[in-house]
């Protein structure tokens, strides 16, 4: 197929200063929970998303001295000579493409807690250290030169390294130079402090120090929040936000613009839609003749072409959509529009990176994978046999598998038993906020509908003789999990008296469209989003409803998708009462009781039903089934049963799009005990004791 001709403007080179990029897609700086921990993932990572056609591909924040040292989160790092070696296996990965490498320095001020280093942190002015008990000490002007020597040296290893852009960084919250411009930070009474001119000094500086040292052969990018969303406390883009870069419009050769902090920049779909960054950025141009590049979850090219005829954008940047699709520009340039894996504003990746592991992916289940199993985001191994392959439930595990066996090239069958195919991802899809995980089941059923290959049957529930006499080779069992009624959890492991009655419900009957009687508690021990997502519909249906979790706060785990303060505020917004810190510790026809986690101490709601989120159990019962008579196994050419997703581990979404697309990796193959290449931390040479 060949490039739709509306789609050309988004393949014309841009300039950023003496370098050009070969189109207009370009892949912002991202956090990955690889960074310097896991190099080589690092590596493959960003250069597969150069061969899916990003023009610029940026690292994740790089910070240059141990002054700036954030273990043990895993980003990158360039302290000294001995960083070099793993950021140019990046480059090298990113010009095999024929891409640009960026890297995007910082000092991370307030939120370098220097647990590692053990230096003192250092701020625009004395200030507490972010979520620690000790401070910044305020950086006298000797600091700042060190600052600013430092940053050069970075930038003049970050050529040797072989990028060809470098970022000054002044976003997010999460650099010196953009803590600098900030009035509630920075209280100086010298150059560095007071005027907005003498707040953007050292930003400026860091411009120009790069520029004259690699400007020549280098472009240098100033990246820079115009707004924090915090009113007049914080940068504003129509105030500050918009001086700012008309003071400094043609300093850098290119403006990364967005808005901070990260909660406010990857914002999940739940809470924003495609270009919610619009409105903030779009005065940068009229400011400035320099490209400039805006992010906003964008994965419709149409939207994209219209960014940048309307003088929007230059280029369209992107994290998360390069994330679930590392080829969107291929498939925008190859016509193939409808086979883009879009993201679905989930965070899900970025909440591998809160928890300092290598990042995940929904949408693409390869992400992390690429160099550690070799998976590759758009390739896989033709068939290594003639097996047929039964799939049992199309939900997201199913789905992944019946697709990527398929594109093996094995003659597959998926039986679902509903009507409509998706599972979880479609029932839950109905809920308030989350239409887009609808995304994950699109994506697939596209992609199967391409391939003659696959068989698909609806409203098929399939019994373990119905499995036998079917004749597949190899059966994956994708039936999904259900939520338990009985309310064992993390916090209760012995049944709640009263969940064998009448009034007690749980997601799956909401899905179902039952509404209880009101009031109704919800009971939240799982503390992700079911919770309150499931409180809101109910509040949506005309219910009182009282939203009661085992922890301190609505939605806990939701701080690892930068949405947790999001939810709880909605919750408030809709008038839903909040008890935190209290287990369910009796159900009653009319009244409920709690339990404080703490004391013990008892206190009671009135409430007509309650609604139990608590865990799920895995819908086994045809496995088990099938594994009850194994020896009829072999009559029937059956060779292997296996369970994947949620009915062998109920989890995230992610977990069973994982484990689909595994199990159609792992077809015919030996599995291995460790099933992965790992990075091991080298031994020092010449090892001493003191
Ligand atoms: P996962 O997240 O692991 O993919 P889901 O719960 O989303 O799991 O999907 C499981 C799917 O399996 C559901 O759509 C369900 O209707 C289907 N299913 C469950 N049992 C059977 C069965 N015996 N035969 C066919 N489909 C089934
Ligand atoms: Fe998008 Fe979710 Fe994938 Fe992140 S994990 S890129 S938010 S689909």
């Amino acid at each position: 197929m060949t490039r739709d001709p509306r789609y050309d403007v988004l393949f014309e080179p841009v300039k950023i200063g003496p370098v050009t990029a070969r189109n207009r897609f370009y892949q912002v700086p991202h956090c990955n929970g690889m960074g310097r921990t896991y190099p080589s993932s690092m590596a493959a990572m960003r250069g597969v998303k150069a061969e899916g056609g990003w023009a610029v591909i940026s690292t994740e924040q790089i910070d240059i001295h141990p002054s700036s040292d954030i273990s043990p989160s895993s980003e990158g790092r360039l302290w000294s000579d001995q960083d070099i070696p793993y950021l140019a296996r990046m480059c090298d990965a990113v010009h095999e493409h024929d891409s640009l490498a960026l890297i995007e320095l910082t000092h991370n001020g307030k939120f370098a807690a220097n647990l590692y280093s053990r230096e003192v942190p250092m701020f625009p002015s004395h200030m507490p250290v972010a979520g620690h008990p000790w401070q910044c000490r305020a950086m006298d002007k000797s600091d700042i030169r060190d600052y600013r020597r430092w940053h050069l040296e970075a930038v003049k290893r970050s050529k040797e390294a072989g990028f060809d852009i470098v970022c000054c960084y002044a976003g997010h919250n999460l650099s010196l130079a953009g803590q600098f411009m900030l009035p509630r930070y920075n209280k100086r009474t010298d150059e560095y402090g007071g005027s907005l001119e003498n707040r953007i000094r050292l930003f400026r500086e860091l411009i120009a120090d790069a520029k004259d040292a690699v400007g020549d052969t280098m472009g240098v990018v100033a990246r820079f929040a115009v707004d924090e969303l915090r009113g007049s406390e914080g940068m504003e883009f129509e105030k500050e936000g918009r001086e700012i870069i008309e003071m400094m419009a043609e300093e850098p050769d290119l403006w990364d613009v967005n808005v901070s902090e990260w909660e406010n920049d990857s914002v999940t779909s739940r809470f924003a839609e495609e270009g919610f960054q619009e409105s903030f950025i779009s005065f940068v141009k009229d400011v400035t003749t320099k490209p400039v590049v805006a992010v906003g979850r964008y994965t419709s090219p149409d939207r994209m072409v219209s960014l940048v005829n309307k003088g929007v954008v230059d280029m369209i940047g992107a994290a998360r959509p390069s994330i679930a699709d590392p080829f969107l520009p291929k498939k925008i340039e190859e016509g193939r529009i409808e086979d883009i894996r879009e993201c679905i504003g989930c965070n899900i990746c970025v909440a591998w990176d809160i928890h300092k592991a290598p990042m995940r992916c929904t949408q693409n289940p390869t992400k992390g994978e690429e160099w550690r199993k070799g998976w590759h985001p758009e390739r896989i191994a033709p068939k290594d046999s003639d097996d047929a392959i039964l799939i049992i439930g199309a939900g997201p595990a199913g789905l992944e598998a019946a697709r990527a066996a398929a594109e093996r090239g094995y003659n597959v069958t998926l039986a679902e038993a509903r009507d409509e195919l998706g599972g979880r991802v479609t029932r839950e899809s109905n809920l308030p906020g989350l239409s887009a995980w609808g995304r994950v089941r699109d994506y697939r059923v596209h992609r199967i509908q391409q391939m003659a290959n696959v068989e698909i049957f609806q409203g098929s529930e399939l019994d373990a003789a119905q499995v036998l006499e079917f004749g597949a080779n190899q059966v994956a069992i994708a039936t999904g999990a259900h939520w338990r009624k009985d309310g064992y959890g993390s916090a209760d492991q012995f049944p709640i008296p009263g969940t064998d009655g009448a009034n007690v419900f749980t997601p799956d009957d909401v899905m179902d469209g039952v509404v209880p009687a009101g009031p109704v508690v919800v009971y939240d021990d799982e503390h992700y989003y079911m919770g309150a997502v499931v409180a809101e519909k109910l509040r949506g249906d005309g219910l009182d409803v009282v939203l009661v979790t085992t922890d301190s706060k609505v939605s806990s785990w939701t701080d690892a998708t930068l949405e947790q303060h999001r939810i709880q505020a909605r919750v408030i917004e809709l008038g839903i009462e909040i008890v935190t810190n209290h287990k369910l510790s009796k159900i009653g026809p009319d009244t409920m009781e709690l339990a404080c986690v703490y004391s013990g101490l008892v206190r009671s709601v009135d409430a007509a039903s309650v609604v139990m989120v608590t865990s799920r159990l895995p819908n086994d019962a045809l496995f088990h089934a099938l594994m009850a008579q194994e020896q009829a196994f072999a009559d029937a050419g059956l060779q292997g049963v296996k369970r994947i997703g949620d009915c062998y581990g109920p989890s995230i979404i992610a977990a069973a799009v994982y484990e689909g697309h595994r199990f159609a990796r792992e077809l015919d193959t030996e599995p291995a005990d460790i099933p992965y290449r790992r990075e091991l931390t080298e031994m020092a040479d010449g090892f001493k004791l003191p």
